[in-house]
């Protein structure tokens, strides 16, 4: 086949085997429950491994080489079949799943895995953020790639071996129990269809691009890219990773239009892990900025070297000066954000001064803020009052630190409690924590344990882990409740657990699980807030007094972070920047891609314009216009 000559009956064959497909859908429908059950069933081990990759890695590895593939072809093939083939090659895939997207709404199929079905003892291995499933992207996608690749490609040896690959993804989905079996097929006729119906609308067309667009068509690759991994912000419980219905993030209109200058480093600030992420992505940013220094010709250099300096001020200056523009905290039934853990104007950790910071968490939506500076009583009015106890040890070394909020007396009282150096007193040190605890809680303040999973990961590394009091010890001693998240959403393995087992003590005890943004002030705050529902007096006073109620009678509050979507798992291998970025561009609002595309072209005509008027011919672009 080729699209040199258009062939009607290669396009008619392709049509019929769309319908075949669809028909194939209508076949196994009735028995679709079954054959889910049985399909999900048989696995275990390495076979759930290749489930799981080809779920999460395979759609991204098919578009990126059919856009870098066809792509390629379009701009290199030399006769107008190559161009077309390569044109074929790099959208169908895309346009296919955009096509799945717009049939899922309209059919609104819930997937298997949805308890409507009623399908029992499912083995969940995967969940869907989206609940539609007909028809199947993912096999769609696979499909498009597969038959544009028999379009676009010299026939090769071997290549009907990437047939198999549609039958392999439609055993994913159905194994996954993220799509039944008439999904798919139903998924593989709408790639045949596409693909005939491209083929056909392309087939006069010689498919050239001047030099001129070809960034351009870079630009909406990396977004057709990311599109097919869209997504968004949603607020998730940090512990179990489900989604929060009620809550919501509302991104402010004018910042879409920067995006490019303000997302970035938003989004490391809220990262899990900031610091390994920039350490991650700060190689290939080298590559990508060296590619781009030897692309460009000569006398363009400076400019390239100019313009990404003067990003990385303005992203720096952003980041340290703390003027991110973050996104509002929304909520839509009653209830209120309440921040347990904000340093501000803090003598020992440097926080920037604490009426600033206060101002940019009511303008996301906090209502009531904590002021928990270490070791020291709280100056500043309008805030419910708090410190974090360390036992006086923060400046020296890693040591419990608890919240202690409210309770006239209890600052003075346990503010006394100081904690000897843990190498010639550990014991003492091991006591005293439990001491606070009860010392707090008979000045009738309220006792949250901060970021414990953290403490224990730096204390065994300090070799002092054994003389830091057990979460159970702590709930004995009488502390109303523990932080399941802080500041960033825990990535680690080992905090994770660390974590989950803090969780699983408070849901048994009835503590309070609440998450904190430990605001130092520095970069973009903190994802992590706790809501609590329910009505809430209007006065402020009175309004502090109410949640200090609540904390006391341990009641309802619910841990939040405010999680890009898809960012559950970081990879922790050379691949981790690239898809980092990846899922930061995949989770953008659609204006928020635009804007990047339109920068993107700012820069790139300021970039290629001749440097001074007049110059001399050899600086201006050597390929003739057309
Ligand atoms: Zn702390
Ligand atoms: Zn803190």
């Amino acid at each position: 086949m080729s699209l040199d000559d258009p062939r009607p009956p290669a396009m008619k064959w392709l049509c019929l085997a769309g319908l075949l497909a669809f028909a194939g859908a209508g076949l196994v429908l009735p028995f679709d429950a079954a054959l889910v059950g049985v399909i999900n069933g048989a696995g275990g081990g390495v076979t759930d491994a290749l489930l799981s990759f080809l779920h999460h890695f395979m759609p991204v590895v098919i578009l990126t080489a059919g856009l870098m593939l066809g792509g390629g072809l379009w701009v290199r093939g030399q006769t107008p079949a190559l161009r077309r083939g390569g044109l074929l090659l790099a959208v169908a895939p895309v346009l296919a799943n955009s096509v799945t997207s717009i049939i899922k709404a309209a059919v609104g199929r819930a997937r298997p895995q949805h308890p409507e079905h009623g399908i029992e003892a499912l083995r969940i291995l995967v969940e869907d953020a989206d609940r539609r499933s007909f028809p199947s992207g993912h096999v769609t996608t696979a499909a498009a790639f597969v038959i544009a690749m028999f379009f676009a490609l010299p026939p090769f040896r071997g290549r009907r071996l990437f047939l198999l690959l549609i039958p392999l993804m439609m055993w994913d989905r159905i194994a996954l129990a993220v799509h039944f079996p008439s999904d798919t097929f139903a998924g593989v006729g709408v790639a045949c269809l596409v693909c005939a119906g491209m083929a056909w609308a392309l087939r006069r067309w010689d498919a050239r691009i001047s030099s001129a667009w070809r960034p351009c068509a870079a630009a909406v690759s990396v977004l057709a890219i990311t599109w097919a991994w869209s997504g968004g912000t949603r607020p998730v419980d940090p512990v179990t990773m489900e989604a929060i219905d009620g809550l919501g993030l509302d991104p402010s209109g004018w910042r879409c239009l920067f995006e490019p200058f303000v997302g970035p480093p938003l989004e490391i600030a809220w990262a899990p892990g900031p610091r390994a992420i920039v350490a991650e992505t700060a190689p290939w940013s080298v590559a990508v900025l060296l590619a781009a220094w030897w692309l460009t010709p000569r006398p363009r250099r400076r400019r390239v070297l100019g313009l990404s300096l003067g990003v990385l001020i303005i992203w720096g200056g952003l980041f340290w000066s703390g003027r991110l523009p973050a996104d509002r905290f929304t909520h839509d039934g009653p209830g209120i954000f309440f921040d347990p853990h904000v340093h501000g104007s803090d003598p020992v950790d440097g926080a920037r001064p604490f009426d600033q910071m206060l101002a940019r968490k009511r303008a996301r939506g906090v209502d009531v803020v904590a002021l928990t500076n270490h070791d020291a009583p709280p100056p500043a009015p309008g805030v419910l009052p708090g410190l974090e106890w360390s036992g006086g040890r923060h400046d020296d070394e890693t040591y419990l630190h608890l919240l202690i909020l409210g309770g006239a007396g209890a600052f003075d009282a346990v503010m006394k409690l100081v904690v000897p150096p843990l190498a010639s007193a550990g014991d003492v040190a091991h006591a005293r924590g439990l001491e606070a605890v009860r010392v707090a809680k008979q000045h009738g303040a309220v006792v949250i344990v901060a970021h414990h999973w953290r403490t224990l990961a730096q204390m065994t590394r300090d070799g002092t882990a054994h003389h830091l009091p057990t979460p159970v010890e702590l709930a004995d001693a009488g502390a109303d409740g523990f932080e399941v998240a802080n500041r960033h959403w825990e990535a680690d393995p080992q905090g994770r657990s660390e974590v989950e087992a803090i969780d699983a003590l408070c849901r048994d005890r009835g503590l309070l699980r609440v998450a904190s943004s430990d605001d130092h002030g520095v970069p973009a705050g903190s994802p992590c807030v706790t809501f609590l529902p329910g009505r809430f007096p209007v006065d402020p006073v009175a309004r502090r007094e109410a949640v200090l109620g609540r904390l006391r009678e341990r009641g309802e509050a619910w841990p939040v972070v405010w999680m890009r979507e898809k960012r559950a798992e970081r990879p922790a291998h050379v691949l981790a920047g690239p898809v980092f970025v990846a899922r930061y561009l995949a989770a953008l609002p659609p204006l928020g891609r635009l804007s990047w595309l339109i920068w993107f072209l700012v820069a790139w005509r300021w970039v290629l314009r001749s440097p001074r008027r007049g110059s001399p011919g050899p600086d201006r672009p050597s390929s003739p216009r057309r």
